[in-house]
Parts: C-alpha cells; structure tokens; sequence
C-alpha cells in the first residue's frame, strides 16, 4: 500500500508539484501523508495525519523554493497513525529522509543494533531504515550506502530516500516503482497514473534495481552488482482528465457510470487476446485462476462461465491461499492472474512460486508496466482506465466480459459473446438512468437502517452475490454476507429475523425456481426480500429489474448492488471513495 512521489529538477516549486502527486496517489494510503523537501541545502519536513485531499498545512512548506523533495501517503502496518509515524523518516543529522512502501520484516533486530547510536522519533519499521543509511554513509557515497542499507532489509519493500546532496535514491524489491522523465524534472512514484499529468514518458523499475535521481537525469543500476542498467522508455497510456472525478461527485460513481464504455472498449479491443488465451488454455493440463477480493469473485465467475458455455473445468483460488495449494503445477499448468493495479502481493507470491515450477503465467490486468504485466508470459491489458475509489466496480465487469469472450472462444463462438456483451452494456446504460436511479436511492435509504444485509444467488449469480456483499460491507460498514442461495439453510438463517433485507439474484435461467424458493425461505422467517432479475416473483417485496442478456446478465446484475453500495455510503455519512482502514493496491502481506 501507500504511495509514494519524488520531484527534482528545474522547477522551483517541489512542494506543490509533490503535493499534488500524492493527491492523486491518496487512494494507496490514507492513515496520514507528509513531505520532506530541500531548501538551502537543508531538509524541511511537514506531516500529518488524515486524507492528503483535507489537507491545510501548517507550516510554510508549500512556499519555500525548492527543486527537489519526497512525499508519502501511509497506509500504516507498524506504529499507529500519529504524525510522528507519518513519513518521511530522517536520519539524526537530518542529512537523508526517507519514504517507503512495505514491510522491513527484520526491523526489530535492525533497530536493537541501531538503538545504541541513534535516535528513534517513531514506531514504524521504516524509520530504521533512515538511520541504516545513515550508518552507511559514514564510510560510503550515498548510493552506495542505499545499496547497502537496502541490502540489509528483510522483506518486500520500496523505498525513495532524499540527501540534502540533491539527489533522490530509489530502491525496490517488491512494491511498485515508476519513474517519470520531463523536460528538465524527474519524477519517482508508486502508481503511473500519477505522472501523466507531468510527463508521458515512464521507466519501470524492476525487482533489485536502484535508480538516482538528479537534476541531470535518471540513472538506473543493478543492486545485485551495482552496474548500470540500459532502462526502457515507456509511453504512458491516458489522459489526466482520467484521473479526474469529472462532473461526478465521487470517483466510484464516476467509474461505475463508465462501466458500459469499458464493456464495448474489451468487445472492441480483446477480442483477439480472448481467442488467443482460449488456445493457451486448450494446450494447458489444468488451468488456475488467482486472485484477490473483487478479482477473485471475477475468477469464481470465470470457473462457472467456462463450465456452462465451454463444459471447460477451470480451478479458482484465492491467491494467498494458492501458496498452499500448488504443489500440483508442472510445466504444462497454466495460471491465470486476475488484478486491477497488478501489484496485489498476495497474488506476486504464488506467481512467483508458480513461475519457479515451470508454469505458464497469464497476467490480466489493468495496469500497463505492472510488476503481475511484468511477469505474464501472457500478457492481457484490460482497458478500463485508471481506477481510483477503492472499491473495484469498472475493473470487475472489464474482467468478467474478458472471461466471457475467452469462455465462448472455447467453443469458438466469440461473436455470440460480442453481442451479449454489447447487450449488457446497453442495459447497464438505462440501469443509470435518473428514472431508475431515484428508485434505487429510495431502496438505499431503507436499508441504511439494517444491521445486516444478506446476498444469494446460484450458479452464475453466486459470484454476483459474493461480490455484492463485498462492494455493500467496503463502503457502507453494514454487515453484509453473500451465501450460495443452497447454503442459506445450513446455518446463516439462523439470523434471518423480522424485517432483515435479503438480496435475492434471480435471473432468468436455470437457477430461477431454486433461487425463488430461497427467498421464499428467508420471506417465511421476516425477512425482506428484494429481487434482482428480469422476471418479478410474488415472494419479492422490492423487485429491482435488470433485463435478461443471457450469460452477460451477471455483468449488468451486479449493477445495481454498486450503487446501492455507492448511496449506503452517502446514507451513513462514509467517503464511498476511501473506506476506512483500506487502501487501493495493496502491496503488503
Ligand atoms: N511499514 C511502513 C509503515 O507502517 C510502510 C507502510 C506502507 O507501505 O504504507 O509505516
């Protein structure tokens, strides 16, 4: 998690430039935020806890010329979120800060040896490291004693160190790190989508790799050896409006309204990669899908889309959980990763272990450079544009209509998945219509009551189900469960009461009488029942009508529970962009 930006170059104005760097990078981390800059050959530091995007500073940081400096939105993991564990991190002399993304697993036994000469101002892990490099800039040149420090680590980590030299060290082996090359500036940051608004022009920095940042430019080298690394260019795709909320009041709206255009760009634009990954899968001996929350409720769809359409098995696992379910991969195994940023740890790991067996890797996911793009061997580009609310919704229904191509491309059949397609996105358009919209408004408002929410449906709508819970429980807090509409029974009735709303999936196919009788179940005990589908039933009290597309209905279903997570949050009062104690991309374990 957390986001990282670095600025040095011509430009007098390092605090704004950074400020608004980590703006766009809030979405990584929101525990607190904070920038050291050079001034005079000094370092000048202001941190604070809470959101970057309500930030008022207090000190005169912001007008104080300088060419370089780091900032850093936390997501914490070591110390609470106080300002003095807010980043930068600076060394006693206050020669070097530092910024940094991960987890120093050794820091315990790193900050017992340190203790003795130096002085620690915060709980983090990260502080450690500040003094580390302090250590080893006693007999080294500052890259060399980030080489060092880095080094000594423990753990996946990225980091951005700042001298008062003038010059910016970055350093990775695990979370993510681009770099950005202007006219005259050069940036450092987690995420691309936060250089497009300064340069188009973006290096990836590899796993092991440092690079120094300086007013004459990028170098990049090896940490293994210390040699200079020839680093590509890359042109970065977008817009900065994408990174803009627009004429929407929050970036989840924004993105779920987006969700038809991103559906035509996969018909559009996949097509071929589709029908490619169906051969890949054909010549595999067992297929795995992996990934993490949102993701993996797309991979449990897939597993039931390649089973109805193709009679094709694929695995589905949730990738922290693959690490301890792979010993069967060989060479001729295929692993398909599914992730938004493409930086999701718990699925880096398996990957990697994955990899080490001889499996081939398939990479399908959002962000162009990613360390998962990076390791695909197949490598699909979803096209969904920069997501930035935490909660997943255009990047989920990019997925799924990937996975539908590539199902009936099994079977060769991709045209019967073009048009379905295009028919859920068309039906997507009038589910955002104001009429409809009013309506589900009104359903938000009754439910902000509920202490808890249930989510059923089967077959093809029991992923729909899972991840209409996620996406309600993510920014409203109420307690919402998804359950197989068969599982309901076995024990979760139990706290079905008077009144306890029950979203009832009911499209029209082959689960339609069983998913029925369920609610008919849940209706017998008080519970509320609103009905999700293309035909009404008597036993729905609220009937929220999404018109039948086939095997895309599951798309355009899902719909509905985004935004009535969407308005639950404006009910309670919550930042349906940035739920608390989450963060966008989550790069730790
Ligand atoms: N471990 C560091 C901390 O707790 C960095 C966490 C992060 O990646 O945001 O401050």
């Amino acid at each position: 998690m957390c986001g990282i930006f670095g600025y040095v170059g011509e430009l007098e104005n390092s605090p704004s430039v950074i400020l608004e760097g980590l703006k766009l990078l809030e979405y990584r981390g929101y525990d607190s935020w904070g920038i050291a800059v050079g001034n005079d050959r000094h370092i000048v530091c202001e941190k604070q806890v809470g959101k970057i995007g309500n930030a008022v500073l207090k000190s005169d940081v912001l007008n104080l010329k300088s060419n370089i400096g780091i900032g850093h939105t936390r997501w914490a993991t070591h110390g609470m979120v106080t300002d003095a564990n807010a980043h930068p991190h600076l060394s006693c002399d206050r020669q070097i800060a530092v910024v940094h993304n991960g987890i120093v697993e050794n820091f315990n036994s790193l900050k017992k040896k340190l203790e003795k000469k130096h002085e620690f101002y915060s709980d983090t892990d990260t502080e450690v490291i500040a003094h580390l490099i302090e250590q080893e800039l006693k007999t080294k040149p500052l890259k060399e004693a980030v080489v060092s420090a880095f080094k000594k680590l423990k753990g996946l980590n990225a980091i951005a160190v700042l001298s008062q030299e003038g010059e910016i060290v970055v350093a990775k082996n695990g979370s993510p790190l681009v770099l950005g090359a202007g006219d005259s500036s050069y940036y450092v940051a987690s995420d691309p989508s936060a250089l497009i608004s300064y340069t188009k022009k973006a290096i990836f920095i590899e796993d092991q790799q440092l690079a120094v940042l300086n007013k004459k430019g990028i170098q990049v080298f090896s940490l293994e050896n210390g040699k200079k690394v020839a680093s590509k260019i890359q042109t970065l795709q977008g817009e900065v409006a994408d990174t803009l909320p627009g004429e929407y009041a929050h970036f989840m709206l924004k993105e779920i309204n987006e969700q038809p255009k991103v559906i035509r760009s996969v018909v559009e634009v996949l097509t071929d990669s589709a029908v490619d990954m169906a051969r890949e899968i054909k010549a595999a001996r067992g297929t795995f899908f992996i990934a993490s929350g949102t993701a993996f409720h797309a991979c449990l769809a897939g597993t039931y889309l390649f089973s109805k359409i193709a009679g094709h098995h694929v695995n589905t696992s949730v990738a922290s959980e693959f690490n301890y379910l792979e010993d069967f991969l060989n060479p001729k195994s295929l692993v398909i990763a599914l992730s938004q940023s493409g930086e999701t740890i718990d699925v880096v790991e398996p990957l990697n272990r994955a990899a080490k067996k001889g499996a081939k890797i398939a990479a399908v996911v959002n962000n162009l450079g990613s360390t998962i793009y990076r390791m695909g061997d197949i490598k699909v580009l979803l096209g969904a544009g920069p997501e930035i609310a935490v909660a997943s919704t255009k990047a989920y229904v990019a997925k799924i209509a990937f996975l539908l191509l590539v199902a009936y491309s099994l079977v060769g059949k991709t045209s019967t998945a073009k048009r379905l397609l295009r028919q859920s996105a068309n039906e997507i358009e009038r589910l955002l219509r104001k009429s409809d919209l009013e309506k589900i408004k009104k359903t938000a408002k009754f439910l902000a009551k509920a202490e808890h929410i249930y989510t059923i449906g089967r077959g093809l709508s029991y992923s729909t189900a899972l991840e209409s819970a996620l996406k309600i429980k993510e920014v409203s807090y109420i307690h919402t469960e998804g359950l197989a509409g068969g599982e309901l029974k076995h024990g979760t009735i139990a706290l079905v009461s008077r009144g306890t709303p029950c979203l009832v999936y009911a499209p029209s196919d082959e689960t339609y009488e069983a998913i029925i009788s369920n609610a008919t179940e849940i209706k017998s005990r008080g519970g509320f029942i609103i009905g999700i589908g293309s035909k009404k039933a008597d036993v729905f009290d609220e009937w929220i009508e999404v018109k039948d597309t086939g095997d895309a209905s599951l798309i355009s279903m899902v719909v509905p529970a985004q935004l009535l997570a969407y308005y639950l949050a404006l009910e309670k009062g919550a930042d349906p962009d940035k739920p608390r104690n989450l963060a966008k991309s989550v790069t730790v374990k």
